[in-house]
């Protein structure tokens, strides 16, 4: 509303000013057209003139309607006085010139003005949707207030290596001194990327309660739209309380909204407060003892420039919990709460649930019971409510134990495939894992053959197993075919250079039988492995290294 009112405000006061021009230069330059000195002359003589102004170069002569002017020279002003009244209020030119160039220089003042706002309020649209600022820029200051954290590493269940990670950021944060006088450079920033609700927030708090040191809590949505022209300023005074209370932590929730990488769609109020942030983070002496630790769940989204030595070099990924983090999660919440369940069972049938959503499950079950008039919340209760409380979330998968069996010898046929053909990967998990993307320029026919053979494994093996087909392989078919498509028709790696689609189905065909013999002669391993998922959710690859180095 406010702004619209300006930019009204702005349109009018610009049209009045180029009217007022308009005028001006009308008045200047008239059109009366030059008379020459006979015609001059006799108008004089006719007495048709009446009235004459005189300017600075030229003499105007009101002719009735019509003005005509003669250059001042051309004229004995003597005689024109006596034959023709003159107007003698009639020489405002320099008023003209002086109106019009004060009008110039509002006119460019105003612009400059202008565009200045421009470029700190990149996006208009925002004033309109904003309707009010939540905050004014004084109250803004005042609100940079630090929480003192009682959460200790006790309050964060499962998630013992990056509690080791974090060890030595608390120690630093307890005697910078020590560190100091060694010279060695202490991580300025540390980023933990994991998916919502897996505890990024509790964990920041943890360091803070641990250390003993203020936690200042930012999200980074709000730098960007609580106060459009803010962001920066904002940082500024963020970091500037930090170090007045150092040693401090500076927790940057969803950082991806500040430090998204630059490009596409253009907008310079989060560039300015990216900038300022780097700019803050760069300005850090080691002596400045404040760590700044950055949450996000979309690490491949962040600006390179802010994972640059000295910026967030330290990541630490956090995962969903497994069945054993599952299993503390679930005794930490149900630890006041009169309960009769069997941990592993709830942790078994809780997969992919995070460390929030196992949260809100004990509470809802609890609610459940109490309802129900019990006196303490069973395993029933968790049945009951655990749809509701994956409603709205993503669909999250939760097995059961059939599915479990069949899904983790996919998951391991693939993974041990990967391992022997050479396809690198850093963990297979239950539900997802990644084979990495393998970065090379120049790519052979062995690398597409291994990574078909990585992607068909699963399938081969459960044909194999179950001597049935089923439908968790689609995803990964689909992509073996692609890439044999690619391989035969556009890359010629093929038996014939002119192929078609049969010469696809023979790429397919082949690598199909390759992987049944080669699970025949690796049945054990495949066992094992299979085995591994089904307990620990997940498997690496220096975990199938010893599990094949063993059978063997
Ligand atoms: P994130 O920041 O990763 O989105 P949060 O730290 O906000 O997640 O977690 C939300 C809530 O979920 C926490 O306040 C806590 O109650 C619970 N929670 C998540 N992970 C854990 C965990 N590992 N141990 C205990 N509680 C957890």
């Amino acid at each position: 509303m406010r702004s619209f009112r300006k930019k009204l405000l702005y349109l009018a006061g610009s049209a009045f000013l180029l009217l007022l021009l308009l005028a001006f230069f009308v008045q200047k330059y008239d059109k009366s057209g030059t008379i020459d000195y006979s015609t001059y002359r006799t108008l004089v003589q006719s007495h048709m003139i009446d009235q004459a102004r005189i300017g600075e170069k030229f003499i105007y002569l009101h002719s009735g309607p019509n003005v005509f002017k003669i250059p001042k020279d051309a004229v004995d002003l003597k005689e024109l006085y006596q034959s023709v009244p003159i107007k003698t209020e009639a020489n405002f030119d320099w008023l003209v010139d002086v109106g019009m160039l004060s009008i110039l220089a509002f006119l460019v003042g105003y612009m400059i003005y202008y565009l200045r706002r421009q470029q700190r309020e990149p996006i208009p649209i925002r004033h309109e949707i904003q309707i009010a600022p939540a905050q004014t820029p004084e109250e803004f200051k005042e609100n940079i207030q630090p929480q003192t954290s009682d959460v200790t590493f006790k309050d964060v269940a499962g998630i013992d290596e990056v509690k080791e990670e974090l060890e030595e950021i608390i120690d630093f944060l307890q005697e910078p001194q020590k560190y100091i006088d060694f010279g060695v450079r202490m991580p300025r920033g540390v980023l933990l990327v994991g998916p919502p609700g897996v505890g990024k927030t509790l964990i920041a708090k943890a360091v803070a309660g641990e250390a003993g040191v203020p936690f200042f809590y930012q999200s980074g949505s709000a730098f960007v739209q609580i106060y459009v022209g803010m962001g920066a300023k904002r940082v500024r005074e963020l970091f500037q309380k930090a170090k007045e209370m150092a040693p401090a932590i500076v927790f940057i929730d969803e950082i991806d909204a500040v430090g998204k990488a630059r490009g596409g769609m253009r907008n310079d109020e989060r560039e300015a407060t990216l900038n300022q942030l780097l700019t803050e983070m760069d300005g850090f002496k080691d002596s400045t003892g404040v760590v700044v630790i950055g949450a996000t769940n979309k690490i491949e989204v962040l600006d390179e420039a802010l994972l640059r030595p000295g910026r967030f070099d330290r990541r630490i990924f956090v995962s969903l919990p497994n069945k054993e983090d599952r299993k503390k999660i679930l005794s930490i919440y149900l630890r006041r709460i009169p309960h009769r369940v069997d941990l592993e069972q709830l942790a078994q049938m809780t997969v992919g649930f995070s460390g929030a959503a196992l949260a809100s499950l004990v509470n809802e079950a609890a609610l459940h019971a109490l309802r129900s008039g019990k006196k303490r919340v069973e395993r029933e209760d968790f049945e009951r409510v655990k749809d509701k409380v994956l409603l709205g979330k993503k669909k999250l998968l939760s097995y059961d134990e059939k599915e479990k069996r069949i899904q983790s010898l996919y998951q391991g046929a693939k993974a041990l495939a990967a391992y022997w053909y050479g396809v690198n990967f850093e963990k297979i998990t239950l539900v997802g894992g990644s084979l990495s993307k393998v970065d090379r320029e120049i790519l052979s026919k062995n690398d597409y053959l291994a990574k078909i053979k990585a992607l068909m494994a699963g399938y081969v093996a459960q044909k194999m197993v179950y001597d049935e087909v089923f439908s968790n392989s689609a995803e990964d078919l689909k992509r073996a075919k692609v890439l044999a498509e690619e391989m035969v028709l556009h890359l010629g790696m093929g038996d014939r250079l002119m192929a078609d689609m049969q010469d696809v189905a023979q790429i397919l065909e082949s690598v199909q039988g390759e992987l049944k013999e080669f699970f025949k002669n690796h049945q054990r391993v495949l066992e094992a492995i299979t085995q591994h998922i089904l307990s620990q959710e997940s498997i690496t690859k220096a975990d199938i290294k010893r599990i094949v180095d063993e059978i063997f």
